[in-house]
C-alpha cells in the first residue's frame, strides 16, 4: 500500500522502474513521472524497459533516458513494476531476483511484489503517481505533470471512458496548473503519426466485418500489409477503436500478425460487455472494456473462435463489476 511505498522510498536510495512489454501512455507516463519524483528526492534511479519508447511518447520528459535491456543487469535496492498483471509482463530476465514494488490499477493484478500498491479506483497509474507526489511532499514539477497528464489522457481515451472520474479531472486540473499545455501533449501523442500508419490503416480497414446483429465487429492485419505500408509494430496502435465508434458495435477484435501464424489480439467493448474474461482464456488479460491476448494457428479459425466468444459476451453480459475501467 501507499504508506509502505513512501517508507521504502525514504529508506532506500538506488531504484529502477520498469513496466510491461510494448509500453503505452500510462506505463511510460507513470514510469517517467515516478522517475522525476525520485530524482526530486535525490535518489539514484533509472527506467529500464524491454522494448523501446514508441514514437508517440518520444517527447515525454526523460524518454531519451529510458534504458532498453532484456534483463535486470544491475543491482538495485528495489525495482518498481508499473501496471503489470504479473512478474513476467515486463519481459525482463532476473526481475524475480529483485525486491519488487508492484504498482497497478488493475484489480485483477497478481500480488507479486514484496510491496503491492493497487488502486483499482485510479483511472490510470498516473493518478497514483500524482498521489505519491502528495504523500512524499514532492512538488509536481512540469516534467512530472507532463508525464502524468500523458498517462491520464491515454488511459481515459482523452477523458471519454467510464474510468474518468471527478478525481481524474481534479488531478488533470492540478497538472495544468503545474505547467501542462493540454493541446501540446495531445498533439504529440495523437497527431504526430508517420504516414505509414495512415497507409496501414487503409489496408486494415478493408478487412473490417460485422455480424448480422451489427453488434460484433472484427478485422485483421497481416505481416504483408505491414511490410507494404512500411509500417512499424506500433503503427497499428489504436486501430481497434475505430469500429467501436459505430453506434451499433459493442465489441470488436483486431488480430494482428506479429510473426507468421501468431496473432496479437486486441479486444475492446462498450458498457458491461466484458472482454477481459475472453483475453484471460488465452493467457492474456486487461480491463473489462480493453484487453489483449495472443492467438496461434489459422487466421480464419482464430477469427471464428474470437467472434463466437465476443457474440457470447455481448449476449450474456453479466454485469460483473469487478473492474469498471474502460482503459488500458
Ligand atoms: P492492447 O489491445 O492495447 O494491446 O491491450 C489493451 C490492454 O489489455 C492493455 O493495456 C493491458 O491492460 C491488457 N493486455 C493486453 N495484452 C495483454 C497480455 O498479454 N496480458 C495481460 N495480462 N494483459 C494484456
Ligand atoms: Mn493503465
Amino acid at each position: 500500500m501507499l504508506s509502505q511505498v513512501v517508507e521504502l522510498i525514504e529508506q532506500k536510495r538506488r531504484f529502477a522502474i520498469t513496466s510491461h512489454v510494448r509500453p503505452d501512455g500510462d506505463s511510460l507516463g507513470s514510469s517517467l513521472g515516478l522517475y522525476w519524483l525520485l530524482r526530486a528526492l535525490d535518489k539514484d534511479v533509472e527506467v529500464i524497459m524491454r522494448d523501446a519508447v514508441p514514437h508517440a511518447y518520444e517527447k515525454l520528459p526523460g524518454a531519451l533516458e529510458v534504458r532498453v535491456t532484456p534483463s535486470v543487469d544491475r543491482s538495485y535496492d528495489a525495482v518498481f513494476v508499473i501496471e503489470c498483471s504479473d512478474i513476467t509482463r515486463p519481459g525482463l530476465i532476473d526481475l524475480d531476483k529483485q525486491l519488487v514494488v508492484n504498482i497497478d490499477h488493475h484489480s485483477t493484478t497478481a500480488l507479486f511484489g514484496t510491496i503491492n500498491w493497487i488502486d483499482s479506483t485510479a483511472s490510470a497509474v498516473g493518478e497514483m503517481i500524482y498521489n505519491l507526489c502528495k504523500a512524499t511532499g514532492v512538488r509536481v514539477t512540469r516534467e512530472i505533470a507532463e508525464c502524468v497528464y500523458t498517462a491520464l489522457i491515454t488511459d481515459t481515451g482523452s477523458f471519454h471512458y467510464s474510468n474518468t472520474s471527478e478525481r481524474t479531472f481534479k488531478v488533470a486540473s492540478e497538472l495544468v496548473r503545474a505547467g501542462v499545455k493540454p493541446a501540446k501533449i495531445s498533439q504529440a501523442v495523437f497527431s504526430n503519426y508517420p504516414w505509414s500508419k495512415i497507409e496501414l490503416l487503409a489496408e486494415v480497414m478493408t478487412t473490417v466485418k460485422r455480424d448480422e446483429t451489427g453488434r460484433v465487429a472484427w478485422m485483421h492485419q497481416t505481416l504483408e500489409m505491414q511490410q507494404r505500408a512500411g509500417a512499424s509494430e506500433e503503427d497499428a496502435d489504436g486501430f481497434v477503436n475505430y469500429p467501436l465508434t459505430c453506434g451499433s458495435v459493442e465489441a470488436v477484435a483486431l488480430l494482428k500478425e506479429c510473426s507468421p501464424g501468431i496473432y496479437r489480439t486486441s479486444l475492446r467493448s462498450k458498457g458491461d460487455v466484458n472482454v477481459a474474461r475472453i483475453a484471460e482464456k488465452f493467457g492474456g488479460g486487461g480491463h473489462r472494456n480493453a484487453a489483449g491476448c495472443t492467438l496461434r494457428g489459422d487466421l480464419e479459425e482464430a477469427k471464428r473462435t474470437i467472434v463466437r466468444l465476443l457474440q457470447d459476451a455481448v449476449e450474456h453480459r453479466n454485469g460483473d463489476r469487478d473492474d469498471s475501467q474502460a482503459a488500458a
